[in-house]
């Protein structure tokens, strides 16, 4: 079934507008991030708060800086007294309340003669200085003839904007395509309309673009039906993908369990009772005879790696094939290294196969080997799924780290093996549950809650960087005691651009790299994302080794880098990082048996924010509720990290604010998936459209094609 007709006005192109040009048009792909800009995307683009300009205080009495409107009279006209230099061309103008300066930079008379001819009344609405005793309006945003009052005495949305775009502008592209919209058939059960007074689709999105008041913004009914139809239409849309999956048969993987028991036996560590419970949650699926989806969500350090190693046991008993992503160059090679030196000598055979080994021909032939079943066990990144590998019979696929692939491919992965393979995802960021369901529904999830034995707690510091010196001087004895150190440099916000940032945090890196070799020799090493991972490498190796006892890095640690010798981190300017990212980088210590430390440096004051999350950091160590906390302070899409969540954003609910709303909505789903599995009935059919609005096309086809 394609786009149902009704909709189609909505997809045709914002473009077509009457009046929007080119310089238009391409403002809007710049503000919407889209090539084509469809009219569903200007409707979706929703005002962020509100003008009032119904507002008008007597002149003498209006406060600094509030938009308002008033009715004056145009006493007289003072053009610039000199020519040259930036000076305003004055209007003077008043009312019985009192007077009302406007100033126009660089304007020319004949406009100012039309459009506000002496002793004529006019509506005059922008916002007010108070400059010299008297209110001034620069450059006003309405000047209109009394009649045309209507045209500026009401609430303006104001909406995000960019350069080339003004907000009058933005407001009327929107009013044209609310113009367009069509009346949809109603999807939302009649009975949650009425207890939650929503209106219709039409009613909510012409509502939310006309808003009358800051409430209607901000927490009003139209733009909360709006999210929840976001929200259902995004449950909807994993429910379908995933009930394809239950659908579909899976290889029922049963053994004697010979060679999970030789593996157990090579391992330098019993296993704990949490990686236990797992791995025989992953038997009991892998079992069933269905396709497995699991999610495992272990903090750092809790021990994933090797789950993921027992859980291929099994299917490398059956002769199949297993492979293993990860998310960065430097993480496969670090478990193919390990995976090498636990597997090979039982006979397993491991490779790893990423962009970045051998030359284009050896990958080749190592394509080969793995298509004709010579291999039994690929690590890669996922490049190994880009490139086309066909392997000979491809058995259980484990995701490592696996929010930081996007949606897209992890479909694309699905999609890869003849036969469908087994899939573990696993993520070593503690996922708020509310994220846990926006992201996969109700994906079956487990959980590695304890650390392996022997762990001690990580004592944590705060110190303002001032104390640099004296850590300085703690780190020679420790590392007289053979402990070995991180010193993470600072990242820059967030929100500045990538590339600025990156020159930043390295030039940082390489300043502190300088300091402590001075004190430390060439026993401290550096790694940041501008060194290439083929050299990166030898660092890591030195770090892991014996040739560094210091290892200078940006975030590129972050994720899973693991040497258990390491106890000592040092995070400079710990202020400026996310909580969950100060507690991946904290877990990259306290891995081995040795009491280890993690010195928080921050520059004072840390701020409101700063402060609060190195109270966090120094009061607990749990990532769940770290992860938690995280959410309170940043708000949803930054807890996993702007560059690294596969997560779609959504564009009109936020998860922070509208957590009830999902949860409802999933029940939602459920419910839909259990009565119309197929979306045939007279809701279901309103659905499909929905889900067609929200561009969940793919979805709709999986509901045959499964
Ligand atoms: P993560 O969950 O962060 O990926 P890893 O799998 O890298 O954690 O494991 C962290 C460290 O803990 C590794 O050095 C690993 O060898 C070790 N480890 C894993 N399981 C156990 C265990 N049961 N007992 C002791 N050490 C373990
Ligand atoms: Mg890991």
């Amino acid at each position: 079934m394609a786009r149902p007709s009704v909709i189609a006005p909505l997809f045709s192109r914002a473009a077509e507008l009457k009046g929007i040009g080119k310089q238009l048009d391409s403002a809007l792909s710049r503000l919407l991030g889209k090539a084509e800009v469809r009219l569903i995307d200007v409707l979706f683009h929703l005002p962020t708060s509100l003008i009032d300009r119904r507002f008008s205080p007597p002149l003498t009495a209006v406060p600094d800086g509030v938009v308002a409107t008033f009715e004056v009279m145009v006493e007289s006209h003072l053009p610039p007294a000199y020519k040259r230099g930036n000076l305003p061309f004055r209007v003077i103008c008043s009312n019985a309340s009192g007077v009302l300066h406007l100033s126009f930079f660089h304007a020319r008379k004949e406009y100012i003669e039309k459009q506000l001819p002496i002793g004529e009344t006019r509506i005059i609405s922008g916002r007010v200085e108070r400059y010299h005793g008297h209110a001034q309006i620069v450059h006003p945003d309405y000047i209109v003839p009394v009649e045309e009052k209507w045209k500026v005495a009401k609430a303006e949305a104001i909406y995000p904007l960019v350069a080339g775009l003004t907000n009058r502008q933005m407001g009327w592209i929107a009013s044209e395509a609310v113009k367009q919209a069509p009346e949809l058939p109603e999807w939302l059960d009649a009975a949650m309309l009425r207890q939650k007074g929503w209106g219709g689709w039409k009613q909510a999105i012409t509502a939310v673009h006309k808003p009358v008041s800051e409430e209607d913004v901000i927490s009003g009914k139209a733009r909360e039906r709006l999210a929840y139809d976001e929200l259902l239409a995004s449950q909807l849309a994993l429910m379908l993908a995933r009930a394809r999956y239950r659908k579909q048969a899976g290889l029922v993987v049963k053994t004697a369990g010979n060679v999970q028991t030789k593996m157990e036996a090579a391992l330098p560590f019993r296993l704990t009772d949490g990686q236990r419970n797992v791995l025989g949650e992953i038997a009991t699926d892998m079992a069933s005879g269905a396709r497995m989806l699991r999610l495992l969500q272990g903090d750092v350090g809790s021990g994933k790696t090797v789950v993921a190693m027992l859980a291929m046991a099994d299917i490398i008993e059956m002769g199949k094939q297993a492979a293993l992503m990860a998310p960065t160059d430097i993480l496969a090679r670090q478990h193919a290294a390990l995976f090498k030196r636990i597997l090979e000598p039982l006979g397993i055979r491991v490779m790893l196969l990423t962009g970045k080994v051998g030359t284009p021909k050896e990958r080749e032939a190592m394509r080969a080997q793995v298509a004709a079943g010579e291999v039994d066990v690929v690590i890669g990144t996922h490049a190994l799924f880009q490139e086309s590998v066909a392997f000979k019979d491809l058995a259980l696929v484990v995701v490592d780290e696996q929010h930081r692939f996007g949606v897209t491919q992890r479909m694309q992965l699905a999609e890869k093996a003849i036969i469908p393979p087994h899939i573990l995802l696993m993520t070593a960021t503690p996922i708020p549950r509310t994220l846990t369901m926006a992201m996969y529904g109700d994906m079956e999830s487990s959980i590695l809650r304890e650390k392996p034995a022997g762990r001690q707690k990580v004592e944590t510091r705060a110190l303002p960087l001032e104390r640099v010196p004296d850590v300085v001087e703690a780190l020679k004895r420790a590392i007289a005691d053979g402990n070995k150190v991180y010193w993470i440099c600072p990242l820059v916000e967030e929100m500045e651009e990538e590339i600025g940032s990156e020159k930043e945090d390295i030039a940082a890196a390489e300043m502190r790299f300088k300091t402590l070799q001075s004190v430390f020799g060439n026993r401290v090493g550096l790694v940041h994302g501008r060194i290439k991972p083929d050299a990166r490498e030898p660092i890591m190796a030195g770090f892991a080794g014996d040739e560094y006892d210091i290892l200078v890095a940006t975030t590129v640690v972050e994720v899973g880098v693991d040497v258990p010798s390491a106890t000592v981190m040092v995070i400079e300017h710990a202020e400026r990082f996310g909580l969950s990212q100060l507690h991946q980088l904290r877990g990259r210590v306290g891995r081995g048996s040795k009491a280890s430390s993690c010195i928080l440096l921050y520059r004072n004051p840390a701020g409101e924010v700063g402060e609060q999350r190195l109270r966090i950091m120094r009061e607990t160590e749990d990532g769940f509720r770290i992860a938690e906390e995280d959410m309170r302070l940043r708000g949803v899409g930054d807890v996993l990290g702007k560059r690294q969540s596969g997560m779609q954003s959504f564009r009109i609910a936020d998860l922070a604010r509208d957590g009830e709303l999902l949860s409802a909505a999933r029940d939602d789903a459920k419910y839909i998936i259990h009565q119309d599995a197929e979306l045939q009935s007279e809701r279901g059919k309103a659905l499909r459209t929905l889900l067609y609005l929200f561009s969940y096309d793919e979805n709709i086809r999986l509901i045959h094609s499964g």
